[in-house]
This record gives C-alpha cells, sequence and structure tokens, in this order.
C-alpha cells in the first residue's frame, strides 16, 4: 500500500469540532506518548529563544561595525593638525583677503542698514573676481554713495562703468538692481536676515547667503564655500567623498567639522588657497601641511616626481628608432 505522506496526515487529524480539540487535548495530557510530543514542542521553543538571544548578544558585542558610515560619524585623518598647521601659516595675515576681503569693503561709519546693504553688494561682485579688482570697484561705487536710493537712481551704464572689470558685470548690473529694487520694496531697503530669504533675492546663492549673514547680521548659519575652500576641501581629504559643486563640499563639511569652527575654516583656507594652496601649482614645498596631505606635490607639474619605469622604456626606444633610421 502507498504510504500517507506527512501533510495529508496534519490534514486529516487537523479536522474535527471544537469539543472534538478539548478532548484531544484532555488525552495528550494524560497520554505519556502525547507528554513526549509536548516536549518535543517545548524543546523547539526553547531552540528558537536560545537562536534569539544569541543574535542579540552578537549584535552587542559588535556596537562599533557599522559606525564609520553614519552620517555624522565619519571625519577625516589628522584634521586637527592641518587646523593647527592652518592657523600658523595664516598667522601673518598676508593674503589678499585680509586686507580686501568682503568684510573689508563696507563704509564703517554708515548706518548699520547701509553697512549691511554694501556688505551684499560686495559679495555679488565678488563672485569670479579676485578680491583686489572687488575692493576697487566697492572704493568706486561708495565714492558715489552707496545706498539702495543712489544705486537705483544710476543708469545701467554708469553702474556698468563702477564695477567694471568685475567677472560677469554686465550680468551683475541686472542682477544688482532687481536685487536693490527687491530691497527697497519688501524690506525697507535693508537686507533679509535669514539665508532662505536672501537665496530668494537675485544673483544670491547658498554661499554668498552664508557669508553674508556672517558678515553683515554676525550669525554663522552655514560654512561659506568658495571655491578656494571647495578646491582644498577636496585636496586635504576633507570631504568623505570627492565633490563636484562648493554647496556639496558646504553639505559634507557639516557633517562633521564643529559648529564653532565653520566661520573661521571659510578665513583660513580663503586666504590658503591665495597664497600657498594655489588652484594650479600649489607650492607644497612651502605647506606645513605637506606631510599629511594626500594631495601633496600632485598638482605640481614636477617632471622628477614622475616614475622613471613608465618614462624610460618609451625614451630608450625612441632612442633606438632614432639610431636606426642614421
Ligand atoms: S601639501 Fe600642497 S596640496 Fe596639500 S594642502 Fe599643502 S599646498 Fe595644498
Amino acid at each position: 500500500m502507498p504510504r500517507k505522506n506527512k501533510s495529508s496526515v496534519s490534514a486529516v487529524e487537523n479536522k474535527g469540532t471544537t469539543n472534538d480539540t478539548e478532548q484531544s487535548k484532555s488525552i495528550k495530557a494524560e497520554d505519556p506518548d502525547n507528554v513526549k510530543s509536548e516536549s518535543v514542542l517545548d524543546l523547539s521553543k526553547f531552540k528558537f529563544e536560545k537562536k534569539s538571544r544569541v543574535k542579540i548578544e552578537f549584535e552587542n558585542d559588535s556596537p562599533t561595525k557599522d559606525v564609520p558610515d553614519k552620517k555624522g560619524l565619519w571625519e577625516p585623518a589628522n584634521w586637527k593638525d592641518f587646523l593647527v598647521n592652518l592657523r600658523i601659516m595664516r598667522a601673518n595675515n598676508d593674503a589678499p583677503v585680509d586686507s580686501m576681503g568682503c568684510h573689508m569693503c563696507m563704509d564703517e561709519n554708515a548706518p548699520p542698514k547701509v553697512i549691511r546693504y554694501q556688505s551684499l553688494i560686495s559679495l555679488m561682485l565678488s563672485s569670479q573676481t579676485k578680491d583686489q579688482v572687488t575692493f576697487a570697484a566697492m572704493e568706486r561705487l561708495r565714492s558715489k554713495g552707496l545706498t539702495v536710493d543712489n544705486v537705483l537712481a544710476m543708469s545701467d551704464e554708469e553702474l556698468g562703468q563702477l564695477i567694471y572689470p568685475v567677472g560677469f558685470w554686465k550680468t551683475k548690473v541686472k542682477y544688482i538692481k532687481k536685487t536693490t529694487q527687491t530691497l527697497k520694496e519688501q524690506y525697507d531697503g535693508d537686507i533679509p536676515d535669514s539665508v532662505e530669504k536672501l537665496c530668494k533675492l537675485t544673483g544670491v546663492g547658498p554661499k554668498m547667503a552664508h557669508i553674508c549673514m556672517k558678515v553683515a547680521w554676525n550669525k554663522v548659519t552655514g560654512i561659506g564655500v568658495d571655491t578656494h575652500v571647495h578646491r582644498i576641501s577636496n585636496r586635504i581629504g576633507w570631504v568623505k567623498k570627492p565633490t563636484a559643486t562648493p554647496e556639496e563640499t558646504r553639505k559634507s563639511l557639516q557633517t562633521w567639522l564643529p559648529f564653532d569652527l565653520w566661520s573661521e575654516v571659510n578665513h583660513l583656507m580663503v586666504g590658503f588657497g591665495q597664497t600657498i594652496c594655489l588652484p594650479v601649482g600649489p607650492m607644497c614645498h612651502e605647506c606645513l601641511n605637506r606631510d599629511i596631505c594626500p594631495s601633496s606635490d600632485k598638482g605640481r607639474k614636477s617632471p622628477s616626481k614622475k616614475s622613471p619605469t613608465k618614462k624610460s622604456p618609451k625614451r630608450r626606444k625612441v632612442k633606438e628608432i632614432k639610431q636606426e633610421d642614421r
């Protein structure tokens, strides 16, 4: 005869009324065989509980397994040494930003509202422009009285002549005029006091807004990441992964850099980028961080640093060909 398989037996045993079930329970309790069955079930249950405990103990024994990948807990190697060296290298305050940066472009004797307006205008001019050029343009503007009303009274041509040759000066004339009109109509000639509102002004982005909050309102709302801070942060490995834009760099830096350094790091890096860690040909030989910087000498085109093993065979080959030609 064919044997009943287990599932078919179970299906048959599971059929019955409620009374049948209760009767079955009382019989099982008295029947030694059924007691054995209960024991098997209990043992199975016991094993399951034990597995759970083992699993929990394993997790408790490995609390740091995923810590390096959790947001906010990563930080770059040697960053405190980098910072100390940056402070030493910047101690002389001899970079263009120190004497001609946006924070130096305002008329200190003007009313606070006018000083804040001038700080915003200097930041708008500074985009894609050297500090020396921005500073000179601001001096020309200030000589005409750099206020909301005076700028609105100027023609585009006159404003253009005053700010030339800052980068994208024609576009900036339009941005300055539009933003100044907005300030007149919506903010009583003052500037907004939040990053969100500043970013709604024509020609103002997050980088400008965060720096403006610090310079104009003395509030730290984020790290001001310009081209220098963006470039240097990637060179020295202060971003967890390479970043493509200053805004990405700002967000990455803010995940780990202590808040009380946010303002200082902009000032340190901008001047450092103007004097030593130059965009092209960084002067690594003068840099106190050269021994711990992952990009040390990588940006310099030094033939002596290239691997001779790759070049030598080609050069030999060229020589051999020339000799054969003779
Ligand atoms: S070692 Fe060179 S690349 Fe690195 S921070 Fe210094 S100047 Fe920049």
